[in-house]
């Protein structure tokens, strides 16, 4: 495993990954705070915002395997180097460009 691979891995699944691991420790402290009677009603609201954070963290994942996907089929944009998913950079100084998830090699956008 090279660096450009841990970097492909990183810019994918880096923040679904921390999403996951905040709403465990969410919950372990809504549990921790449901032994209170009086933190009960809060608990139960905090619980959906825990929802929310898991399918938040679900929605990346689903979308970052969907990249990978795309490339190993040959749809829609890749790094015109590894061949790896690029990322959309929108206001970019010189203008919209793509960058390299692994490598990090930029390539300008015409639209
Ligand atoms: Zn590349």
């Amino acid at each position: 495993m090279d660096f450009n691979q841990i970097r492909l891995a990183f810019n994918l699944f880096f923040k679904p990954l921390m999403l996951f691991l905040v709403s465990l420790l969410a919950m372990n402290l809504i549990e921790a705070a449901a032994m209170q009677p009086t933190l009960v009603p809060l608990t139960k609201i905090a619980s959906y915002g825990i929802i929310g954070v898991l399918l938040l963290a679900s929605y990346l994942l689903a979308q970052s395997v969907w990249l990978l996907v795309k490339v190993a089929r040959g749809v829609g944009e890749s790094c015109h180097g590894c061949g790896m998913p690029v990322r959309y950079v929108s206001p970019g100084r010189y203008g919209p460009y793509y960058k390299c998830m692994a490598c990090g090699a930029n390539r300008r956008s015409h639209e």
